[in-house]
């Protein structure tokens, strides 16, 4: 078995990064395991561009030495902090280029399991190694968390399939496609599938497609009115990102309510001229059954003007993900019945930690607690300094208060109270 490390972060993406590039900026003992910018580069369309603007699309070094301003102005490519938006190839270029200079450290390895011991945890390697570590951050994005519509969770996946498997459409080429869903993998997809050549027809719960407004000039006015802020403009997108630790504090059923409501995943304003009034909607529907049909699919559907049948080629559900601790592969029940948990996602202190000391989720996992900047990468910075300034204090004691069956705190002080 390998020596203990202080910590193990599973996960590679811009939270994974992020803290991993804070840790070592502090110095300490770490391991980081994942494919860098895996998300990016395997579930999301070739040639999308991203919602969020160019400055809240950073992954974080503790000094703010490769800002993505600064790697595009490095590369020569293109960059407004509003209003210009950023290609994917270009952030999966930022990321790739942000790990090896910040986490040149970084294993690109695949964690199969967690196991709580003595001294910490085991984390174990697809290739059989166990790596020891005291702490384990879980920053494992948002992949596992696809979510299917029940309606079509039967149906063999040449007929039914999620956005996340999608970078490309080149096998629909010349075939009808139903998409499901009127949010930004949705709308994402259909988009290219059109533009490949497919004949997507958007399928919706709402009335038609909300599209998120293109940036406009604003008067000193509209500033203070509706303050621009990491997650756009708005006093309550303001206040999420200048205030998580005041969010936490917030009863836990508004916590829970805001980030289910503010924010939906709308698709970004570059997206309306390339599918607005040129893919086929029906919105207003609402997907009641889904059978095969002589090789393809029919979908019933419920809308406004009575029950309507649609058959079509191959269903993609571009339903978006839901956060639930028993998807992620690598918890057993050692895990998961010690883990304290508000709609399946972990319960955190101000310090990112779980209810099992030690183990601390950052990113998409952690929004129910500290609010919806934590679903964007716009969270990483925050988390990564909140995180490893914890860690940097309570390591210390980590590596001498270690007891037999492993207790080694109370339980952090926000859980004490729920
Ligand atoms: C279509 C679409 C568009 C989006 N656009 C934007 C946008 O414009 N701006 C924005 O801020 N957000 C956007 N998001 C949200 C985005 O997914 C999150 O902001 C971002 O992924 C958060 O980063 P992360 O590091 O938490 O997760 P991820 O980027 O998902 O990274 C997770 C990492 O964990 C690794 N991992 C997972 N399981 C294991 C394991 N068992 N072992 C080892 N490694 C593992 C993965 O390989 C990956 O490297 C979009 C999402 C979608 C679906």
């Amino acid at each position: 078995m390998s020596e203990i490390v202080d910590v193990a972060v599973i996960g590679a993406g811009p939270y994974g990064l992020s803290l991993g590039a804070h840790l070592a900026g502090l110095g300490i003992d770490f391991r980081i395991f994942g494919s860098p910018m895996h998300t990016w580069r395997t579930s999301m369309p070739k040639g999308m561009v991203l919602k969020s603007e160019g400055n809240a699309s950073d992954l974080y070094d503790p000094k703010g030495e490769l800002t993505l301003r600064r790697f595009c102005e490095e590369r020569g490519y293109p960059y407004q902090d509003i209003g210009l938006p950023i290609p994917l190839a270009t952030f999966i270029e930022y990321g790739t280029a942000f790990q090896s200079r910040f986490v040149p450290n970084l294993e690109d390895r695949l964690v199969t399991a967690v196991m709580p011991t003595r001294y910490g945890f085991d984390v174990h390697l697809e290739d059989g190694e166990v790596a020891p570590a005291r702490r384990v951050i879980v920053a494992a994005g948002i992949r596992a968390y696809e979510y299917m519509p029940p309606q079509l969770a039967d149906l063999p996946i040449e007929l039914a399939s999620h956005t996340a498997i999608h970078v490309t459409v080149d096998q629909f080429i010349d075939r009808d496609i139903a998409v499901i869903g009127g949010g930004a993998s949705a709308i994402n997809i259909a988009a290219l599938l059109h533009q490949r050549g497919a004949r997507p027809t958007i399928i919706c719960r709402r009335p038609k497609v909300d599209y998120c407004g293109p940036p406009a000039p604003r008067s000193l006015w509209d500033r203070l009115k509706e303050p621009e802020n990491g997650l756009g403009t708005g006093w309550r997108s303001w206040a999420c990102c200048a205030m998580p630790d005041v969010f936490h504090a917030m009863p836990e059923a508004f916590r829970v309510m805001v980030v289910r409501k503010h924010l939906p995943a709308a698709p970004g304003w570059t997206l309306r001229a390339q599918v607005d009034g040129i893919v086929p909607t029906i919105g207003g529907a609402r997907l009641a059954s889904a059978d095969t049909v002589g090789g393809r699919v029919k979908l019933r559907l419920e809308t406004a003007d009575g029950i309507r049948d649609l058959v079509t080629d191959h269903v993609i559900a571009g339903t978006g993900y839901r956060v639930d601790m028993r998807r992620l592969a690598f918890f057993g029940p050692s895990i998961l019945d010690r883990l304290d948990c508000v709609e399946h996602t972990p319960r955190l202190s101000r310090n990112f930690e779980s209810s099992i000391p030690g183990l601390h989720f950052v990113g998409t996992a952690a929004a129910n607690s500290f609010g919806p900047m934590l679903r964007f990468a716009y969270g990483a910075g925050f988390a990564s300094r909140r995180v490893s300034a914890h860690l940097a204090r309570s390591l210390v004691r980590d590596r001498t208060v270690v007891g037999a069956g492993g207790a080694r705190w109370s339980k952090p002080a926000n859980l004490a109270r729920t």
